[in-house]
């Protein structure tokens, strides 16, 4: 067996974590490759290294001095390296990362030093190799992560590797200067590598016990999902839940590896598997609710609107033209509803009305401000009779009244839109239903 695993920010914030991290790899001798952030938190007061580097990188392109934080920063290491009792020197890392600052070496570079030096302590604790990512992660011209070079190289590289270390979070471009993935990113690279050595799972470590059914600042003490598939838990993650970086389930997807969200500090608990598929029924008709605030309806109407060809079209290109995606779009006979993002359409919001006003010369165009989008989310609901007649009943009965109800065709979800002000309510109101009654 192969393990890629991933630890997170609050696992390696400090030489305690540390600790913890070396018992989970201890234990089990398949855990191979390890994949590190930068230090997280300590305490919620506390500062990430990543927000501390970019402070720090900010200051010394504004020509501002910037040695006070880098010192913080250097202390920061330096407290897991003493607690730790080990002897590695950052001593010739930080004259670099000074230089590098004082020539403009960019964000990115600045940023990617976090998971860089936790990367070299944690090898040098572990005592297995170190692998800078910016020699196997790689960048096009434009931005976007290489898949294939990647993986071609990085495979190689660790072919003949027992155990490694391997940083998060970046990477390098075409021009050998290095480039991150956006916050959170070093998820993406763990499951890079459990592609590229074709892991049998990719563990991901952090500080919850796993996914949860919904989000414990307005459910309290929320269930953990035991099973979730890559499908799930797209929808929910692009709906707000927010376990592991979206874009991260990609790569091992390829290969339809498994991840196993698990908690440094409890690590008995067994976790949420994200999987391809399974047989296996979820423990409720829903496996997981999340949502968003801030999106605006833009409702149109006109008689027959169905007998327009190009109707749609026009309307559609009225949000393409003022560069507006819309997240959904449900339609009756003769009324058809955009939904967007509210902060995206605000300001140009009269240049959209009238150009559908010009091209379409709809009956009425009404439109509506603060609404949320929620998404219940589960694969059995497919197989199961009246969810949705439970989901509605529960608002009903929360007082909640529904202003939109869009089911995807793969009943893998019903996104349901309701108030700003509905919104905490009605998630209650689901879960309560559906696995604090379990029916
Ligand atoms: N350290 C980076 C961040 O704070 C990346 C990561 O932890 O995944 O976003």
């Amino acid at each position: 067996m192969k393990k890629v695993v991933k630890f997170g920010g609050s696992s390696l914030a400090s030489a305690e974590q540390f600790k913890k991290v070396r018992a989970v790899i201890d234990s089990d001798a398949d855990r191979r490759y390890v994949i590190v952030s930068a230090p997280g938190k300590r305490n919620p007061k506390d500062k990430k290294v990543t927000d501390m580097l970019y402070e720090c990188y900010a200051q010394a392109e504004s020509g501002k001095d910037f040695l006070k934080l880098l010192r913080d920063i250097r202390d920061r290491f330096q407290k897991i390296i003493d607690g730790l009792h080990l002897k590695t020197d950052l001593s010739e890392e930080f004259r670099i990362i000074e230089q590098r600052f004082r020539e403009k070496a960019g964000s990115d570079y600045a940023a990617s030093r976090g998971e860089y030096l936790n990367g070299i302590i944690m090898a040098d604790y572990l005592q297995v190799a170190f692998l800078d990512s910016a020699k196997v992660i790689f960048f096009d011209a434009n931005g976007e992560f290489d898949y294939e070079k990647t993986n071609d190289t990085l495979s190689k590289a660790l072919k003949d590797v027992e155990k490694a270390v391997i940083p998060g979070f970046y990477g390098s471009a075409p021009d050998g200067k290095v480039r991150t993935f956006s916050r959170g990113g070093s998820d993406i690279t763990g499951s890079i590598v459990a592609r590229a050595v074709k892991a049998d799972v990719y563990e991901n470590w952090t500080d919850v016990s796993g996914c949860l059914v919904a989000d414990p600042n307005i459910v309290e003490n929320p269930e953990v999902i035991d099973i979730i598939t890559y499908k799930e838990l797209r929808e929910l993650s692009y709906m707000g839940a927010s376990v592991l970086h979206e874009n991260s389930i990609f790569p091992v997807r390829i290969e339809g590896i498994p991840i196993n969200i698990r908690n440094t500090n409890a690590p008995d608990e067994k976790g949420t598997w994200i999987v391809q598929s399974t047989g296996q029924r979820a423990k409720y008709t829903i496996t997981g609710i999340a949502g968003k605030k801030g999106f605006c309806s833009v409702n149109i109407e006109k008689d027959k609107m169905n007998t327009e060809v190009g109707f749609g079209r026009r309307v559609l290109q009225a949000f393409e033209d003022n560069d507006i995606s819309f997240e959904h779009m449900p339609s009756g006979i003769d009324t058809m509803t955009v939904l967007v993002h509210q902060d995206e359409f605000m300001n140009k919001e009269q240049n959209v009305v009238s150009q559908i006003n010009r091209t379409t010369h709809p009956d009425s165009i009404e439109i509506e401000s603060d609404l949320a989008l929620i998404a219940v989310v589960g694969r059995s609901m497919k197989s199961s009779r009246g969810t949705a007649g439970r989901i509605f009943s529960a608002l009903a009965h929360a007082n909640v009244n529904v202003k939109m109800i869009d089911q995807g065709s793969s009943e893998l979800n019903i996104i349901i839109g309701v108030t700003n002000d509905d919104f905490e309510t009605a998630i209650k109101a689901i879960y309560d239903i559906f696995v604090t009654t379990k029916i």
